[in-house]
């Protein structure tokens, strides 16, 4: 469990990553029509209903796409992912995760990241990083194995902090990275270098976006943001300087006490980010309640 309940860090279906190695098992899973499969396709897959709900088939009536195993629930129901262009039928949508992360249930939100980020990885590794050649999926599609030189590849999860930073006055530090749409503002973020701990890439990723020192940094959760294979961990850090620098990685750089971003967002001032984000989660924490969200 998480410090903190974070939205698309629910799930209620276990991995069952013992089954992964057992393919007359899994074979037997998808012939059972009793099994679910959950279509991905580009980030995206079907939805229906108000709140929604992913739209799960039976395995036979699944048109081609590879399958990946994504485990068992509590009734030994079996759930596959697959990953080919689907198509809505009558009160279906397709949707992504920013959309419906935050509505969907503990079940399918687990299912629904867990089947993204294993699609985004195998849609840019299909070929062996050692020899060149073609890989093929194995382990339920959490291996990709080398058939000519036998190596085996496994998903990759890139560790990102990201951090909400405040000073002795409890003001919080909020940035505007270029890229963004005008007025949104939110915590600062980073990916971990190799060789560095991820508190280390907290201190590193504030002082060169800001140049602000900070340090008593606390752990408060983390959940996986598959855009496209990132593990967001999420800290607090305290200030030990309030200057403000920028370098070329914020356009925008502010201290804000809790009067001021409360009136900024009711305003429209300050867009900040959608509450599916952890960036929200660490504001709100801070901010010791939701914030306005204006315009949804
Ligand atoms: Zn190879």
């Amino acid at each position: 469990m998480n410090a903190v309940e974070l939205p698309l860090a629910r799930g209620t279906v276990d991995m069952a990553t013992a089954l992964r190695t057992d393919p007359v098992q899994l074979d037997q899973f998808w012939r059972d029509p009793a099994t679910r499969v959950l279509r991905v396709h580009e980030g995206e897959s079907l939805v229906s209903g108000d709140p929604p709900k992913l739209v799960l088939t039976a395995p036979e009536f699944v048109d081609g796409g590879e399958r990946y195993f994504l485990g068992l629930d509590e009734h030994g129901t079996a759930y596959f992912a697959s990953d080919a262009p689907v198509a809505p039928g009558g009160g279906e949508r397709l949707a992504g995760i920013r959309a419906v992360g935050g509505l969907l249930d503990d079940r399918d939100i687990g299912l629904l990241v867990h089947a993204i980020a294993l699609a985004n990885w195998h849609g840019t590794h299909r070929h062996c990083p050692r020899c060149g050649a073609p890989t093929e999926p194995v382990a339920g599609g959490h291996i990709r194995k080398c058939p000519v030189d036998g190596s085996e590849h496994f998903p990759r999860t890139d560790p990102a902090v990201i951090m909400l930073v405040s000073d002795s006055d409890d003001r919080a530090l909020l940035g505007r990275q270029p890229s963004w749409p005008p007025r949104r503002f939110s915590t600062l973020a980073g990916f971990v270098e190799p060789g560095e701990s991820a508190e280390r890439a907290v201190i590193r990723e504030v002082h060169e976006e800001s140049g602000v020192h900070v340090s008593e940094v606390r752990y408060f959760g983390s959940q996986p943001w598959p855009f496209p294979s990132s593990l967001m961990l999420g800290f607090l850090a305290r200030a030990r300087t309030t200057e403000i620098r920028l370098e070329d990685e914020l356009v925008e750089a502010r201290w804000f006490t809790r009067d001021e971003l409360y009136l900024a967002v009711r305003d429209r001032a300050v867009l900040l980010p959608p509450p599916v984000s952890i960036a929200r989660r660490l504001i709100e924490s801070w901010f010791g309640g939701e914030l306005p969200n204006p315009g949804g």
